[in-house]
C-alpha cells in the first residue's frame, strides 16, 4: 500500500503547477504520471495551475496526454482562464483589446466576450488585458497605450512573471509586456489574476469545494505559486525539481530571521527534492 508522508495525510485537493512540477520544456519529469495515478487511487482530486497564458486549456490537455496523463479541461486553471472568469464578474459581454496569445484569446471569447484589434476601436474598449505575447511590438503597445489613455479601458494583467523557463534557458516573461504597458501610461494593473495573487487557487478551492486546510499546492517557484498558495491558506509544497534551489529556500528562511520586510509567505510548509517523496 502506498501512503502519504503526514503532513500530507489529510490532502483531498493536490493542485500542480505545470512547468517545473511536471514536465520542463517538452519533457516529462520522471514518475510524476504514475505519481498522479497513485493520488488519483487515493480520491485525491489533481487539478493543474499555470501561470502561461499562452496555450488554450485544451491544449494542455493533448500535452498532458503525451505523458500518459489524463485529464479534461476542467482540471486546467491557467492565468488565462482565471482572468476571463474573473473579468466577467466585472462585466458581461466586453469589449477587449488583449496584449497576448490565443490562449488568452479563446478563454475570453468563450465567456462571450469580443476581442478587438483595430487601432480606431479605442474608444469602445472595456478593457486592456496584458499577458505574455511573443508577438509583441510596438504597434500593440501604442493601441494599448490609446485605449487606455484617451478611451476608457481598464488596464489588468495575466501575471507578471518576470522569465519563462524553457528547456534550458530563460526567455522574457509577461511582465516584461505588463511592465511597457505600465511605463507608457503611468498606470499600474488593476488586477493582476496569476500567482503569486491567490485568484486562481481561491477559484479551485470554490469549484472544487474544499476547504484550504484539504488543499495544497506544488511549485517549483517561491514568489509565484508557494506566495499563492500561503496566502489562500493552503498547504504548500516546494519541489526542487525546477527554478527554486534548496539554497533558495534557505536563504529566504535565514533573510526572514534577520529581516521583517522578507515575507514569510514565501516560505514553503515543506521542501521535496522530488515528487516521489510525497509516498511513504
Ligand atoms: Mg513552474
Amino acid at each position: 500500500m502506498t501512503a502519504l508522508i503526514d503532513d500530507l495525510k489529510r490532502l483531498k485537493l493536490a493542485i500542480f503547477d505545470l512547468d517545473g512540477v511536471v514536465y520542463r520544456g517538452n519533457k516529462l519529469i520522471p514518475n510524476v504520471d504514475q505519481i498522479i495515478k497513485r493520488l488519483n487511487n487515493l480520491s485525491i482530486q489533481v487539478v493543474y495551475n499555470s501561470n502561461n497564458s499562452t496555450a488554450t486549456r485544451e491544449m494542455y490537455v493533448k500535452k498532458l496526454k503525451k505523458y500518459n496523463i489524463s485529464s479534461n479541461i476542467n482540471d486546467f486553471y491557467t492565468s488565462a482562464s482565471i482572468t476571463a472568469t474573473e473579468i466577467t464578474k466585472l462585466k458581461q459581454k466586453a469589449k477587449i483589446f488583449i496584449i497576448g496569445e490565443i490562449g488568452l484569446k479563446k478563454e475570453l471569447e468563450a465567456k462571450g466576450h469580443t476581442i478587438l484589434t483595430e487601432r480606431d476601436n479605442f474608444e469602445v474598449v472595456d478593457f486592456v488585458i496584458v499577458g505574455l505575447d511573443r508577438d509583441f511590438n510596438y504597434n500593440k503597445l501604442s493601441i494599448a497605450q490609446r485605449c487606455i489613455l484617451d478611451g476608457n479601458a481598464l488596464f489588468y494583467a495575466t501575471n507578471s512573471d518576470t522569465t519563462l523557463p524553457v528547456a534550458e534557458r530563460l526567455m522574457p516573461g509577461a511582465g516584461v509586456m505588463v511592465n511597457a504597458v505600465e511605463t507608457c501610461t503611468s498606470q499600474k494593473p488593476i488586477k493582476i489574476f496569476g500567482k503569486p495573487n491567490p485568484f486562481g487557487i481561491n477559484l479551485i478551492l470554490e469549484e472544487r469545494n474544499t476547504e484550504p486546510e484539504f488543499a495544497c499546492i506544488f511549485g517549483d517557484r517561491l514568489n509565484t505559486d508557494i506566495l499563492a498558495g500561503n496566502r489562500a491558506g493552503i498547504i504548500t509544497v516546494a519541489v526542487l525539481t525546477g527554478v527554486a534551489t534548496l539554497e533558495d529556500v534557505e536563504n529566504i528562511k535565514k533573510n526572514s530571521l534577520l529581516s521583517k520586510k522578507v515575507d514569510r509567505n514565501l516560505i514553503p510548509d515543506i521542501i521535496l527534492n522530488s515528487l516521489d517523496n510525497i509516498f511513504i
